[in-house]
């Protein structure tokens, strides 16, 4: 018998908010321990949570990113649970009547097949804080409350995903949009995003569910797929061998790449769910969902879609470009003042801008480099003043390490692109005389050997001159010295 897998996701997303949800503690990650605290989110008995209208309008953003029906009237709930980071032992969220359900959003397959993902639900919670646990010279533990009342989102998909791929894409697709709406940070690594995942297995072609095992808190777009093709290894193997898949918890270990028990469903707490008593029911009336609804960015799919439509790029150029808000956006500036084809514009920031900021190491916002000087360079690569390669290697580096406008560093540098005739027939010469073999193999006639030798010719030259021969020149001119030199 042949399986299939069955994913759902339940991912927590931080809202960068300045502030707490029901206090006016600062949200920020890295702050020293227990310095962001209150009365309020240290559980301080007679203490009163006050709901961040902020969080709200983050929330509504997300939910209506993801296509989501919000409800006007939703419900806080208490979620009992005891651990040191949770001091009111009770988490505030909502439970039986979320703020948002119904959405959906799109993920494409490698093969460029397009896949609609359902979102069950969007509820608002507070997170909990951190402990430390010391080694073999600490033995203490800490309890650091900093993160406790962070505002978050859990966005509830279906049971809809069917690969340890198609997971991996669904993540990174929420953390694209969230990203780009401005109401989180992405990050993985410190936790700001955050994935449980739920995996089952079903015979080929059956409708029914089978036993889940949910996977916690899995801190990367790479471990999330490989903690599922895991789990699922580890269903198919037990069930095949004649066991059953126990509903349980259970823990992903990077190193070893496998997932192990944390708790079965025989040690599931009951959470005791009751309707929060100090907060009043949340109401989001139709004026304000609609003026949230104005102050969303056009969303990157359809940002893609334009792109591909108005500037003919390759779908696959388009999507990188709305991978960040801020380089779609300085994407679409270079266009605005380049007359060139935007198809170049958009293969010279892919390829040559990004590569030399990610070898910089250095972000696009903290790059000098204006939208506009790109442009400029692009148009003196156009007018024949600049080689291409010159702006790539010599002009565009500069302009990212040490910033500086494109014209003022070729005449720093003297990078003028050689065009003049007579000079570049003299540097031809030169080059005909050092490479004799080249020279042969144009002369023995062959057309194959011909084209090639000048090839070589035009590199040798622009070698020679690093970068500043015009190769369109050298192209016709190569040819002609060498036939009236016969
Ligand atoms: P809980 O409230 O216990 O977390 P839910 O029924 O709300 O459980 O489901 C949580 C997540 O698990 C959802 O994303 C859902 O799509 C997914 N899920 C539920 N049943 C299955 C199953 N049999 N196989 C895989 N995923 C499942
Ligand atoms: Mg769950
Ligand atoms: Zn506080």
């Amino acid at each position: 018998m042949e399986f299939e897998a069955v994913i759902g996701l339940e991912v927590h997303a931080q809202l960068l908010t300045d502030t707490k949800i029901f206090c006016s503690c600062k949200n920020r990650f890295g702050d020293s321990p227990n310095t962001n605290v209150c009365p309020v989110c240290l559980g301080m008995p007679g203490s009163l949570p006050v709901l961040n209208r902020k969080a709200v309008e983050y929330a509504v953003k997300a939910a209506i990113a993801l296509n989501c029906k919000i409800n006007s009237s939703s419900i806080f709930a208490r979620k009992h649970y005891f651990y040191p980071d949770l001091p009111k032992a009770y988490q505030i969220t909502q439970y039986e009547l979320p703020f948002a359900e119904h959405g959906w959003i799109e993920i494409e397959n490698g093969d460029g097949t397009k896949k609609r993902i359902r979102i069950r639900r969007i509820h608002m919670e507070e997170d909990a804080g951190k402990t430390l646990h010391g080694d073999s010279f600490d033995q203490n533990s800490y309890v650091d409350l900093n993160r406790a009342g962070t505002p978050l989102v859990e966005i509830v998909s279906e049971p809809d995903i069917s690969s340890p791929e198609e997971a991996r894409l669904y993540m990174q697709k929420l953390r694209d949009i969230l990203v780009w709406i401005g109401v989180n940070d992405g990050n993985l690594e410190e936790g700001s995003l955050r994935c449980d995942a739920n995996i089952s297995i079903r015979p080929e072609g059956s409708d029914k569910l089978g036993t889940r095992a949910e996977i916690k808190n899995v801190n990367s777009f790479r471990f999330i797929q490989k903690a599922i093709e895991y789990e699922i290894g580890r269903q198919i193997k037990l069930v095949k061998g004649g066991g059953e898949v126990v509903q349980e918890t259970r823990l992903y270990d990077s190193q070893k790449n496998i997932t192990k028990t944390m708790r079965t469903k025989e040690e599931a707490e009951d959470y005791r769910y009751f309707p929060e008593p100090d907060l009043p029911p949340l109401i989001i009336d139709s004026q304000w969902l609609d003026s949230i609804k104005e102050s969303l960015p056009t969303l990157p799919d359809e940002v893609r879609g334009r792109f591909v439509k108005d500037y003919s790029l390759t779908s696959y150029d388009a999507s990188v470009l709305v991978r960040d808000r801020k380089l779609a956006e300085f994407f679409e500036e270079t266009v605005s003042s380049y007359s060139g084809e935007p198809k170049k514009a958009a293969n010279f920031i892919i390829s040559d801008f990004l590569g030399i900021l990610n070898e910089e190491k250095k972000e696009l916002s903290d790059a000098s480099v204006k939208a506009e000087d790109i442009a400029e360079l692009l148009l003196l690569v156009d007018k024949g003043v600049v080689s291409l390669r010159v702006a790539k290697e010599d002009i565009l580096p500069e302009m990212v390490k040490f910033g500086g406008k494109p014209e003022e560093i070729v005449k720093k540098k003297g990078l003028i692109q050689i065009s003049d005739e007579s000079e570049l027939i003299n540097i031809v010469k030169k080059a005909l005389v050092k490479n004799e073999k080249a020279v042969e193999q144009y002369r023995s006639g062959d057309e194959k050997k011909k084209t090639k030798a000048v090839k070589f010719l035009i590199g040798q030259v622009m070698k020679e001159t690093r970068g500043k021969a015009n190769p369109k020149i050298l192209n016709d001119l190569i040819p002609k010295v060498l036939d009236e030199t016969e």
